[in-house]
């Protein structure tokens, strides 16, 4: 399988994602900051790539957790026997302690919290033990010996690919045919969020279609929620639903072109035409409010 996934040369044109829109749409600010912060002449590239690099306990508990998945599966591609469980906790303990030590949390730097890897640690645990427990990590011990060399975690190269002609990203978690199809998952520690999940398993769907040149009645994308109950939450997404996405991909491109002087070169406007989002709430949450003049200094 990881053989069809096409390759591409680098380029300095944006490639959309659905992440990289979100935060377009939140905060044309924001987005500056994240994407294009060495055009900023105000600010000190490393004062915002530090605040760019700020995590939060939602945020680490997730990529610790999808680290650790990612371990599973391929230690599973190379043997199959049965894990060792009291060791497999061991390590995801000792990967938890190395993550957090290595982070500056926002609810450290911004409210003085003083962060204890331990109850991170409570919460990575129960989610782990949900995967384990599951009925899909019976599937995975049951087939890895036979299937698992069919099996792509995280492909390389940030899921890149095409949609008419506009550089895209859809990096999905776990892919894996069986028979004529295609299964594809997507782990979740946070809450469910229907309108961008839907979004992510079409965007995922369109991956796959460009790939592998399946339709998408021969894609089955999966969102899997691991908290508080491990529950898998399979989406049908029709070829409709994946020719109009490829039409909301093209125009959420052109509206994120209109931000740059050099479309080619991907040289975005003076930092003055990325306005500050008047949803105030977003701000509370940033981490870029000690830099942001938009908001009084005793709100900070
Ligand atoms: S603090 Fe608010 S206005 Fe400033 S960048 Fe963040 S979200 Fe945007």
């Amino acid at each position: 399988m990881n053989e069809n996934i096409k390759k591409f040369n680098y380029t300095d044109i944006l490639g959309w994602s659905i992440s990289r829109y979100e935060k377009f749409s939140n905060c044309k600010r924001q987005y500056f900051y994240d994407y294009y912060a060495k055009f900023d002449e105000e600010m000190p590239l490393e004062k915002i790539q530090f605040l760019k690099n700020l995590t939060s306990k939602p945020l680490e508990t997730g990529s610790i957790v999808h680290d650790i998945i990612r371990d599973i599966l391929n230690r599973y591609k190379k043997n199959a026997k049965p894990l060792n469980k009291d060791k497999f906790f061991k390590y995801s303990l000792k990967m938890t302690e190395k993550y957090c030590c290595s982070k500056t949390f926002f609810e450290h730097y911004y409210n003085g919290e003083i962060i204890l890897t331990s109850k991170i640690y409570e919460k990575i645990k129960k989610i782990l033990e949900n995967f384990l427990d599951s009925s899909r990590f019976a599937w995975i011990e049951k087939n890895s010996l036979v299937q698992s060399s069919k099996w792509i975690i995280e492909p390389e190269g940030f899921g890149e690919f095409r949609v008419k002609n506009h550089k895209a990203f859809c990096k999905v978690d776990f892919l894996f045919p069986s028979l004529d199809k295609i299964y594809i998952m997507d782990w979740k520690t946070g809450k469910p969020d229907e309108r961008k999940h839907l979004k992510q398993l079409t965007g995922y769907t369109l991956w796959a279609n460009y790939h592998f040149n399946k339709k998408a009645d021969d894609i089955s994308p999966t969102i899997v929620y691991l908290h508080p109950q491990y529950k898998e939450n399979n989406v049908k997404i029709d070829n409709r639903s994946i020719l109009e996405f490829e039409n909301t991909i093209v125009n959420e491109t052109k509206n994120m072109y209109e931000y740059l002087i050099d479309v080619e070169r991907n040289i975005p406007k003076n930092k003055k035409e990325f306005p500050y989002t008047n949803n105030t709430v977003l701000c509370k949450y940033c981490n870029y409010k000690e830099i942001c003049i938009s908001i009084p200094k005793s709100k900070k």
